[in-house]
């Protein structure tokens, strides 16, 4: 059976640390699915069909890597999908004790899927999708943040 893990998340944008996520845990599947999460009450700052988009770009020479946009618990799109990994990233503490809570509810929901944490590299662990936004909504660069194919100005 083909391992499919699912890295669920805003990717509000996708930054470098994403990036770096996904490629690093290309060698433990055969597939990964990147699955944009959305509510519909909570939009985001850019568009959907934009964050699919810019991901597709970063993977285009993938083939493992799939971009998919969902709505709903991660744990049934997970069930759809086949997926039995769920891949997240932890910066700091807190992204471990929350992490930790969704984690442990996830599996006793579903045994049967798995959460996979990779610590992030050193140089990721301040790159953070909020204040990349932040940065771009007050015209500033944020180029070093981003994966070189996903190119985002905005004009002061
Ligand atoms: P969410 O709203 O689900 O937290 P994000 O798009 O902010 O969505 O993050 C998706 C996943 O990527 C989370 O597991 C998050 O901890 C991880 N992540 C975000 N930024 C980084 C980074 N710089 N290094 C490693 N992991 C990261």
């Amino acid at each position: 059976m083909d391992k499919i893990a699912l890295f669920p998340g805003s990717f509000d944008p996708f930054t470098i640390g994403h990036e770096s996520i996904v490629k690093r845990a290309l060698p433990l599947f055969d597939k990964i699915i990147i699955a944009i999460g959305y509510n519909t009450k909570k939009m985001g700052y850019f568009p959907l069909e934009q964050r699919v988009d810019w991901i597709q770009k970063v993977f285009l020479e993938e083939a493992k890597v799939e971009v998919e946009v969902f709505e709903g618990l991660t744990v049934d799109f997970c069930l759809k999908k086949n997926a039995r990994y769920i891949l997240r990233g932890l910066r700091t503490s807190a992204d471990f004790e929350y992490e930790r809570m969704i984690g442990q509810m996830n599996r006793t929901m579903h045994p049967e899927i798995e959460s996979v944490f990779f610590l992030t590299q050193p140089e990721h662990t301040h790159v953070a999708s909020t204040v990349v936004r932040d940065i771009i909504m007050h015209g500033g660069d944020a180029s070093m943040f981003l994966p070189k194919e996903i190119k985002i100005t905005r004009k002061r």
